[in-house]
Formats: C-alpha cells, sequence, structure tokens
C-alpha cells in the first residue's frame, strides 16, 4: 500500500510530488485509477489534517489579489498554504483564470506556498473528486492550510464547502439592493463574509455594505456549529493588505471553537460519507455509460420498454440484477 514511489516524498512535504500526485489523482485512465486510489488510501492513514478554507466570490471581486496577501500573511507566519480552485464550468470564468500563478506572482514564487490551477472542464462529479483528492494529498503532503478557490456560480459552492472546515464569501461593496443578489443558500453556507475592496473611494460603501450583511445575517437561522456572533461580516482590502489579520484571527476562533465543540470532527465524518456515497453513485453510473456490454443491454431493454415489449419497472429491475453480478 505504501509502496508507490510518490507516498514517501510526498510525506516529505516535495511540492513536486504533489503536483506528480494530483496529476495522477486527475487522470481517467483505469491504472492511474487504482493506484490513485492505494495511494491515497496509504495517506489517509498517517491522519494529517489542514485547515480547509472555501473561498467563494464572483469573478472580479478580488479573489486572486485576497488569495495573494492573505496567503503570504499565512506563510509569513510560517504556515504552508496550498491553493486549488475548482470551476466546474471552465477554467476560464469571465476572463480570470481561478488559480491562475501570474495571478499570484508573489505567493506563486514562495516556498511554503503550492498553487495549483483548476483542471480543465469535466463534469461537475469528475471535479469535485479531483478537488477532494487533491486536498487530501496536500493534507497528506503537510500543509497548514489549504484555500479552496471557486466562482460564485451556484452549485461550485456547495460542492466546495462539501470539503472545507470554513467556507469564506468575498464580496464587493454594493448598495443595499444588490444584497438580494446573494442567494440565500450561499448565504447559509458562508462562515465569514469578507466585503473587499474596503479602502479609498469604496470605503464607506464597504462600510456599510458590511451593516447590511450584518443585519442579514442575524437574520439566519442559528446553527449548531456556530458559536456566538457567527456567522460574521468583517471589511477587507485585499489591495491595501487590510483586514486579512483579523479575518485569520477570526477564522481561527472559529475552526478551534468547533474543534472544541465537536463539530469539526462531525463534519469530517459527514463528508466522508457524503463522498463515500457519492463516490459509490458515480460509480455506478459510469458502469452504465462505460462499459460496452452494460450499455449494449441498457440500449435493448430501452428498446423493448418503447416497444411495449417490456413494463419499465421490469426491465430496470432486470437490469440493475444484471449489475449485482459484474
Ligand atoms: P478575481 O477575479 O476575483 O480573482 O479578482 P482579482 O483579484 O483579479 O481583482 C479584480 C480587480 O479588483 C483587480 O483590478 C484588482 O486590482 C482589484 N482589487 C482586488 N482587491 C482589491 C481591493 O482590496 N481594493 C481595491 N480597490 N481593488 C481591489
Amino acid at each position: 500500500m505504501n509502496d508507490d514511489p510518490l507516498h514517501g516524498p510526498l510525506l516529505a512535504g516535495d511540492r513536486r510530488a504533489l503536483a506528480r500526485a494530483i496529476t495522477l489523482v486527475e487522470s481517467t485512465r483505469p491504472d492511474h485509477r487504482v493506484r490513485a486510489v492505494a495511494l491515497l488510501d496509504g495517506l489517509r492513514a498517517e491522519g494529517r489534517q489542514a485547515l480547509r478554507i472555501g473561498l467563494s466570490g464572483t469573478p472580479g471581486v478580488g479573489k486572486s489579489t485576497f488569495i495573494e496577501a492573505f496567503g503570504t500573511l499565512l506563510t509569513e507566519q510560517g504556515k504552508r498554504v496550498a491553493v486549488l480552485a475548482v470551476d466546474p464550468s471552465s477554467t476560464r470564468t469571465g476572463g480570470s483564470i481561478l488559480g491562475d500563478k501570474t495571478r499570484m506572482e508573489r505567493l506563486s514564487r514562495d516556498p511554503r506556498a503550492f498553487i495549483r490551477p483548476s483542471p480543465s472542464a469535466a463534469h461537475l462529479g469528475g471535479v469535485a473528486r479531483r478537488s477532494r483528492e487533491a486536498v487530501a494529498l496536500c493534507e497528506a503532503a503537510g500543509f497548514d492550510v489549504v484555500l479552496i478557490e471557486t466562482v460564485g456560480v451556484g452549485q461550485s459552492e456547495t460542492m466546495v464547502a462539501q470539503m472545507c472546515d470554513l467556507f469564506v464569501l468575498l464580496l464587493a461593496p454594493a448598495g443595499g439592493d444588490e444584497l438580494q443578489g446573494v442567494k440565500r443558500g450561499i448565504m447559509e453556507i458562508a462562515d465569514l463574509i469578507l466585503v473587499n475592496k474596503a479602502d479609498g473611494e469604496l470605503k464607506s460603501t464597504a462600510t456599510r455594505t458590511v451593516a447590511d450583511y450584518a443585519g442579514a445575517l442575524r437574520l439566519l437561522r442559528k446553527r449548531p456549529q456556530d458559536p456566538d456572533g457567527f456567522p460574521k461580516a468583517l471589511p477587507v482590502s485585499a489591495l491595501a493588505e487590510e483586514g486579512l489579520a483579523r479575518a485569520w484571527a477570526e477564522m481561527q476562533d472559529l475552526a478551534s471553537w468547533r474543534r472544541e465543540a465537536g463539530h469539526w470532527a462531525e463534519n469530517r465524518a459527514a463528508q466522508a460519507a457524503h463522498w463515500f456515497t457519492q463516490e459509490v453513485r458515480e460509480g455506478l453510473l459510469a458502469r452504465l455509460t462505460q462499459d460496452a456490454e452494460t450499455r449494449a443491454r441498457m440500449a435493448d431493454l430501452a428498446r423493448a420498454v418503447a416497444r411495449g415489449d417490456r413494463a419499465p419497472q421490469a426491465a430496470a429491475q432486470e437490469m440493475l440484477e444484471s449489475l449485482r453480478g459484474a
């Protein structure tokens, strides 16, 4: 199980080995898959955990600028930081490339940081799997913090929240009307709302926006995984590097509270169970679409149903029975 050549270098924190291991988990080749699963299983036994922080925001809100500044703040404290991007729609969103190294120049040159852009577009399930496996690899490689960046496009946030300990929403200063633009579901998964660009002319608007969101957050149902005062809204300026230390302190406070209250472990256990179910479902679906014999049987039965020769229920039953022994 531990005889994979990447196992040792990964545990030693070798970034090249990490990059290669992520490439391995992204591969759809069956032999790569077997190797990836064994590698992940061997690494899991080490039990290393990072603080996993999900970060979401629409293009232009300042995600790259924030990650660059925030990541540097952490590495200056001696922490090792990994940045992963999750972009299910495409690798390009509104002109910005998630996790693009040229947009995080300082951090990409930082020996304590590791940045990995989103893989090219795949179906949502594939992106989800690759991302959570990449997170696990970063943890095994001894990173203290894993930042998982995504764009504000509905489904991807929910997916990222499923692999994080904390979820941070980055917003721009805006008038009260635009508050409605943030979907309720996203507000509900946010632990921290950071109103970015709280500098220069935008500073007073940002202060108002923070107050608006703080008000909106108070109206949400109290969640068991939150201590008093959370979820919270704060102003930051990624560009001026203001408010970042405060944001980090809040994240740490929340994380330690959750650890002590048992919510951290509970959340990780629930996530593991969720991913297990997901993996089984996807595996079953993959068998239906990838295996030629299974596909042919499906097509035959579908035709029989269409002709009226078979009842849909009975045909489905037969199909499921045939998968049993497969
Ligand atoms: P992303 O698309 O979310 O990654 O956003 P970027 O980080 O690329 O930032 C988009 C634009 O907003 C860039 O022109 C940044 O310089 C600018 N920006 C980012 N953060 C701040 C900030 O804190 N204050 C101000 N004034 N501009 C910012």
